[in-house]
This record gives structure tokens, sequence and C-alpha cells, in this order.
């Protein structure tokens, strides 16, 4: 638990300024609340211009975040974390925050761990790609992955050992993973679960655009042959999309099959608030789950001001950003503000 007491509508909302930064504070503005950003210099100006952030706190960089934690706390700040808490901290430094943090801490090690991550996807009955222990069992074509959210960088792809070999030497580490490559479509269905009112709600999905593999096919096979093109994975945008509406309702089930395993997992609260579980879906309309992330995605930056679902559901605009300050907001009208943050 956080060190801090807060004093009730003095709750400002924080996060540092990359990644969704815009959508969470534009999110907690709509809903009321004072917004901090931990900026460096050059990013400050963003955050100003785009009008979401009431004050910025300074740091040299994103790696120390950590110095700006006595003046987040000291303004009864509640920091919502997003993907570069993963890219700029380490684990133990996100789990060292005594700063009020939205989310369960607790889950971050079966999100971090690549093994711990495939313990709880099976133990909600998900579908997995398969995983070879070593290279030497690859059988078909596969795609090689190192630690830690790098957003697809360095991942390589291998039909056999040679080829494993080859990427190895190419990138001078052992990987850490070495998982089935499921021919498909991705789908990366964004969630959110309220555990104040144990609700699970599909906030919107997008798919990635990564450069080269989503321009591969613009060039015929023919003039790709003697041309040494290696698929690479690097995330530079996002592209919304729906889901076939009768694949819906699994959608939902995926995520609440997942909640109620993090619960046995990491009882009693387990994961809540936003997150995401990235799918390929096949011809057979089977979803392969090859991860998931347990906090707002990059992805729902399209969703601003909301999702074909979320117009649905709110009939007001409604990002996951907003969602979480809303879900703040909600637990600080109820007076259980401690149970929703870490
Ligand atoms: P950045 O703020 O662009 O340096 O990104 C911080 C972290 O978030 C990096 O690990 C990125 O790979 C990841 N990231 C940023 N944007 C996206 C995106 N659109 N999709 C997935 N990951 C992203
Ligand atoms: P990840 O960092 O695990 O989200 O993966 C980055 C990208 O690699 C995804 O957006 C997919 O395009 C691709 N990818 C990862 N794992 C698989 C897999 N098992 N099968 C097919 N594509 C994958």
């Amino acid at each position: 638990m956080s060190e801090v007491s807060f004093v009730e509508n003095k709750v400002k909302i924080a996060t540092m300024g990359s990644h969704s930064a815009l959508q969470i504070l534009k999110g907690a503005k709509d809903e009321g609340f004072e917004t901090v950003v931990v900026s460096t210099p050059k990013n400050t100006r963003l955050y100003k211009a785009f009008a979401v952030a009431d004050e910025a706190i300074e740091i040299q960089s994103y790696n120390n975040f950590r110095q700006a934690e006595e003046e987040l706390i000291k303004r009864n700040a509640v920091v919502v974390p997003h993907g570069s808490f993963n890219a700029y901290l380490s684990l133990e430094e996100n789990k060292k925050m005594r700063v009020m943090y939205y989310g369960n801490k607790e889950i971050l090690d079966w999100e971090s761990d690549r093994m711990k991550q495939s313990t709880w996807l099976e133990k909600a009955g998900l579908r997995l790609p398969k995983q070879f222990r070593d290279a030497s069992e690859i059988d078909r074509p596969t795609i090689i992955k190192y630690y830690g959210a790098r957003g697809g960088k360095g991942y390589f792809f291998a039909k056999n050992e040679r080829e494993f070999e080859k990427g190895v030497a190419k990138f001078g580490r052992m990987p850490l993973v070495i998982q089935e490559y499921i021919i498909g479509v991705p789908f990366f269905i964004h969630y959110f679960y309220s555990n104040l009112s144990n609700e699970l709600e599909i906030m919107s999905m997008d798919k990635r655009y990564e450069t080269n593999v989503d321009s591969l096919g613009r060039i015929p096979l023919k003039q790709q042959e003697g041309v040494e093109i290696e698929p690479s994975f690097v995330v530079v945008g996002n592209i919304p999309v729906t889901l076939r509406e009768s694949l819906l309702a699994e959608a939902i089930e995926m995520g609440e099959k997942l909640v109620k395993a993090s619960k046995e997992l990491v009882p009693p609260k387990g994961l809540y608030g936003p997150f995401c579980l990235e799918t390929i879906i096949t011809p057979e309309e089977e979803f392969h789950v090859i991860e998931v992330s347990a906090r707002i995605v990059a992805g729902t930056n399209l969703f601003v001001p909301n999702s074909p679902y979320t117009a649905i559901k709110y009939g007001e605009p409604m990002s996951t950003g907003r969602r979480i300050a809303r879900e703040i907001r909600n637990a600080l009208e109820q007076g259980r503000l401690e149970e929703v943050i870490t």
C-alpha cells in the first residue's frame, strides 16, 4: 500500500509523458481531475500544447521517473501506468513505487516473466502457441522473442534450427522464447475490468502496423526471390478493427477467464483495470493468445473519444483513459480508493 493518505476530491491524476499519456490525461480532465505529467523538457511542450496537463514535473530522463515521486506524493497524485513504465523502469522500480499507483502491482510478476505468463494463460484455459524448449525441436515456422515490452523489436522468424542459429548470431544473444508462428490475423483486444463493480467490458480492438511484415505482401513473391528480406515486427502505428459479432461472446469469455485465473494466482484482487489480450485468429476462427498486457496499451489511442463498443455502451465519449479516471472517481465517491490503488 502507498504511504500517503488522501484528501478526497484533491486527488490528482499523473502519468509519464509518453505512450498513451495524452489519452490518460485527457480522460482525467474529462472526469474533472487536475492532471500532472512527468516529462522531459522536450516533451513538456507537447502536453501543454494539447492542454491536457495542468502541471508538469520535469525530469531529465524517463529512466529517472522515480525522482518525481516525492513531488507526486505531495500532490496526492494517483499514477496511471502505461507501456513506457515497462520500457523505461525495471519491474523492481515499478513495484517499489510508494506513490499511489492505479492497478495491482502484484500481477506484474505474472506479466513480466514469460514462463509465468504462460502458466497464467494456461490456467485460464486459453489457447496458446506451442513453445519450443530447444532450437533442435523446431519443426514448423516459429517467432523468436526477447524479453520485455520492446514493441516487436529484435524478434525474428525461423523455420528450422539453422535459421534460428543465424538469427541468434545476428542479435548476439540468446532469445528467451521460441514460439510457434500462428498463421492468421492479429486482433489485440482491449478490456477493462472493474474491481469495484466486478464487471468486465470490451473497450476496443486494434491490430498493429508493423514494419516490414505488414508490407511484404505488396511485393509479389516472384520479385522477392533472390532479395534478402527478413520479416520484422517493429510496431510503428495501429489500425482499428472490429470483431465479427459472432466471435464477440468468446472474446468476452476469454477476458473473464483471464481475470478469474488472476484472482487465484494473486488473491484476492488479481488483475483489474485496463488490460489487453494479443491474439491471432486462424481460418478455423480460433483465438491463439500470444501475450497479455496488464495495463493500458497504445492501441487504445485510436479510440479517443470512443470506440464502436464504448459508443454503444456509454452514449457519451469514453476512451480507456477516461474509463480509468471514471473508476478512480467512482472509487473516491464510494470511499474505496484503497481498493483500486497499490
Ligand atoms: P515510446 O514512448 O514510443 O518510446 O514507447 C515506449 C514503449 O511503448 C516502447 O516499449 C514501445 O515499443 C511501446 N509502444 C509505443 N507505442 C506503441 C504502440 N503503438 N504499440 C505497441 N507498443 C508501443
Ligand atoms: P508481441 O511483442 O508478443 O506482442 O509480438 C509482436 C508482433 O509479433 C505481433 O503483433 C505479431 O505480429 C507478431 N507475433 C508475435 N507472436 C506471434 C505468433 N506466435 N504468431 C504469429 N505472429 C506473432
